[in-house]
């Protein structure tokens, strides 16, 4: 039931099932990880190209179920032949259950959200009263689709039919979401919830794989849930990690849910120390570098974020020496490349006078080449860390890379 999908084990950094370097191979080409696999939400990263995404370094790219669900529909994108030769992109895939975006709706916070569950009314906050979009029961989600009101329903098998038709290489089990703010009580009832749904997305899963013959072979990974208590982590990899239906089980694990920066290390050690080691871990939504770092040490193998392009149109770009504005004043007269040591297409053709020239004037190619800097610049550093781990120099890398990036609050140097 595997064709055509694996996952291989470089150079490892301890025996404690933590950071490693590693293959995996999907239908569509290989990932060398650890990797940053870049967000095309919608089958498409804003304002970038495929091609250019290729260029730039990216080894796959994610997008996201609910999205395409609602917009264009699944339908459309399995007679296109599936997300990859939708999009034009011939390399893997991954696209995430849905289950993150449906749920967001309930609150209207971003990162750290809460649900709205009608009897757990302690649990049910939101963001400043903001109407609730989405519920949540023992068999699935019901919500209102953002884009025009309309009502939906997802259930473990609706995420699974939705992602098999979208066909990416890689797909993720349906999960609920959960944020800090809600109770430990319905933490645990949560994690149950979202533990039944993950048996339920392996035995569809193995149904439809069966019903797809002809086309490429799709991954399923289980999500990874229990905020920020150890036994509840623990437990969740320990159960996801040895399920098995049918002689069907997850080919891989996201880690997921409300994770404080400072406790992103521990928690993701907490899983990977009872997590089999054969199979890959990809961390959702984390990008900036001291995250990468910790998640990468402790034994994540794949991350995505939405966050260097979307605060690449905001005019926040990444170099060697932190975050800076390109869109303020300091800049208007300064004639070199956004980062002197990047090698991608803008830094190679433009300056920051340009592109602060560009974000005044508010010219839509700004957008193609301030998100190309900060794609690559993310790309890059995770290459550049597991290049460090397979030379034995991670920790060395990791000191040098942090403390040149965190040095200055005030943003990089000559600036
Ligand atoms: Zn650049």
């Amino acid at each position: 039931m595997t064709e055509g999908f694996g996952f291989e084990i470089g150079t490892r950094l301890d025996d404690r099932g933590g950071g490693r370097t590693g293959t995996i191979t999907t239908p569509h080409g290989t990932i060398r990880t650890p990797a940053f696999i870049p967000v095309g939400t919608q089958a498409t990263v804003k304002g970038v190209l495929p091609e250019a995404m290729a260029e730039l370094g990216a080894q796959a790219l994610l997008a996201n179920a609910y999205h395409l669900y609602l917009q264009p529909g699944a339908d459309i994108v399995d007679e296109a032949g599936g997300l990859g030769r939708f999009m034009n992109w011939p390399g893997p895939t991954f696209t995430d259950s849905g289950g993150f975006q449906v749920m967001s709706l309930g609150s209207g916070f971003k990162k750290v959200i809460a649900m709205s569950v009608e009897r757990a009314e302690d649990d049910a906050a939101t963001a400043g009263g903001k109407e609730r979009l989405s519920r949540v029961d023992d068999d699935g989600v019901t919500f209102k689709s953002h884009l025009n009101g309309s009502m939906h329903r997802f259930t473990p098998e609706v995420s699974m039919q939705v992602q098999h038709q979208l066909g990416a290489d890689i797909m993720f089990a349906f999960d609920e979401l959960t944020t800090l703010m809600n109770t430990r009580d319905y933490q645990v009832e949560s994690l149950e919830r979202t533990r039944l749904w993950a048996e339920r997305c392996l035995v569809e899963h193995r149904r439809l794989t069966e019903e797809r013959v002809g086309k490429p072979y799709q991954a399923l990974f289980g999500v990874l849930q229990g905020a920020h208590y150890e036994d509840l982590r623990r437990k969740a990899a320990r159960d996801l990690g040895s399920m098995e239906i049918d002689g069907q089980r997850f080919e891989g694990f996201g880690i997921g849910g409300a994770l404080e920066k400072e406790n992103l290390g521990r928690i993701v050690r907490w899983v990977t120390e009872e997590l089999p080691e054969d199979r890959p871990r990809h961390l959702l939504g984390i990008s900036e570098p001291d995250d990468l770092f910790a998640a990468i040490e402790t034994g994540a193998d794949t991350f995505d974020c939405v966050q260097p392009s979307r605060v690449a149109r905001n005019a926040a770009l990444y170099t060697a020496d932190g975050r800076f504005n390109v869109d303020t004043a300091r800049n208007r007269r300064n004639f070199a490349p956004i980062d002197e040591d990047c090698d991608c297409y803008t830094c190679a053709h433009y300056t920051r006078a340009y592109l602060h020239h560009l974000f005044k004037a508010k010219e839509l190619a700004v957008f193609t080449l301030a998100t190309i800097h900060n794609e690559r610049f993310t790309v890059r550093l995770v290459d550049s860390i597991r290049d460090a781990i397979d030379a034995g120099q991670f920790e060395e890398f990791r000191d040098e890379y942090l403390g040149r990036f965190y040095a200055s609050k005030a943003g990089p140097r000559g600036t």
